[in-house]
């Protein structure tokens, strides 16, 4: 199997579609499974989850031999990922994440095109049938299902259907919550989950070159005194204005945080510690070089720190923290890691205590 491809096994009781129909009274039984599924898979908190709930939840109540979920990065229309369940010869489900230029190129180009329509659509196979579904939050499609069965699937069109709803729905809520309402950057709660996430990947790319993890703490210099001198509406719009470099700064698969008031945190991959400063490096620059509205110069001081694969949030943010307390006490606008400044043992005993709330 692919390196990049999780896999989870799961035993998938089957409903016999046959004896639902001849015996109308069974129809309450149905109803309770469907109930069943929908409460099994709103009771996740992370999307991750919910993701392999859906696609496991309709492979079972449809008996399908496959259901493929793609589903779009936020905000764009590219295809971020493709959750996959897979109905094995014992009746087992594999649900598998394949990341899109790793999936079968027609399958990414049916998933692609559904998402440009807002019907859904039943076909018959040469070997069976085929339901696709795109999934729309605000009449634009976030997601695209598709679920092949070797048996018609019309009947089961209204169940595929209420899923989609549900499933559009939820995630936006469950996205809500992640997110800070000023920035629309993740918000603290949802860091451990991403950097859970983030190490899990970087198992996964045994194949490729060795890319490290990384956490970066960055803290707007003097931001007490943009307040005191121009107002809290011109402190927001400074924050804004920062998040939004940030975002045009910093690539892709780099998760960004707004961690507090005016302390954000990156989290990145990168094979090399040159790489990652140089990242920050080009950021703080960038922030120095620029003239915000009304306030003028602002510059912010950035420590970073190596994620080890058994860290957990609060000791690698200390880490972090401490590398850039230093920057605060050496001129601040400037970027410091921990490892280094360790081992020219400049962390000392003052750095003790950290200017950040840890969990
Ligand atoms: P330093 O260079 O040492 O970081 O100095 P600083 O003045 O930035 O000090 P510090 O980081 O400790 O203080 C941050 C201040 O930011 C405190 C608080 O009044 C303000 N603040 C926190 N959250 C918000 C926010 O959401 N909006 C605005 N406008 N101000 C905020
Ligand atoms: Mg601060
Ligand atoms: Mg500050």
């Amino acid at each position: 199997m692919d390196e990049s491809q999780t896999t989870h096994d799961h035993d998938v009781g089957r409903v016999d579609p046959g004896a639902m129909a001849a015996v109308p009274a069974a129809a309450a039984p149905a109803h309770a499974h469907v109930l069943d599924s929908v409460a099994a898979f709103t009771h996740h908190r992370d999307i991750d989850a919910l993701d392999h709930s859906l696609v496991l939840s309709l492979a079972e109540l449809a008996s399908a031999s496959r259901v493929s979920l793609a589903k779009r990065v936020v905000g764009g229309s590219e295809v971020e990922s493709i959750v996959q369940c897979v109905a094995g010869p014992d009746g087992r489900c594999r649900v598998q994440v394949i990341e899109p230029p790793l999936a079968d190129p027609s399958l990414l180009a049916r998933l692609d095109r559904r998402m440009e329509q807002v019907q859904i659509a039943v076909e018959q196979l040469p070997a069976g049938y085929r339901l696709s579904v795109p999934m729309l939050r605000e009449g634009r499609a976030i997601a695209a299902l598709e679920m092949d069965s070797g048996m018609p699937l019309g009947a089961v069109r209204p169940l595929a259907e209420g899923f989609a709803r549900i499933y559009a729905n939820y995630t936006a809520l469950l996205h809500e919550s992640e997110r800070d309402k000023l920035t629309g950057l993740y918000n603290r709660r949802s860091l451990e989950r991403q950097l859970q996430r983030l190490l899990q990947q970087k198992d996964q790319a045994q194949a490729g070159p060795s890319r490290e993890v990384w956490l970066a703490i960055l803290d707007i210099d003097h931001f007490k005194h943009i307040n005191d001198s121009y107002g809290h509406i011109y402190g927001d719009e400074v924050i804004l204005l920062l998040a939004q470099q940030m975002r045009a700064c910093f690539r892709r698969g780099d998760v960004l945080f707004r961690f507090g008031g005016e302390e954000f945190v990156i989290l990145f991959a990168a094979a090399a510690e040159a790489t990652v400063k140089a990242v920050l490096e080009r950021f703080r620059q960038k922030v120095a070089g620029y003239v915000f509205p009304q306030v003028g110069r602002v510059t912010v001081s950035i420590g970073y720190a190596h994620v080890g694969r058994s860290d957990y949030p609060g000791n690698v943010l200390d880490r972090a923290d401490k590398a850039l307390y230093f920057a605060k006490n050496h001129g601040r606008n400037a970027t410091w890691g921990y490892e280094s400044l360790d081992a020219a043992g400049a962390i000392g005993q003052a750095l003790a205590v950290g200017t950040i709330d840890l969990f």
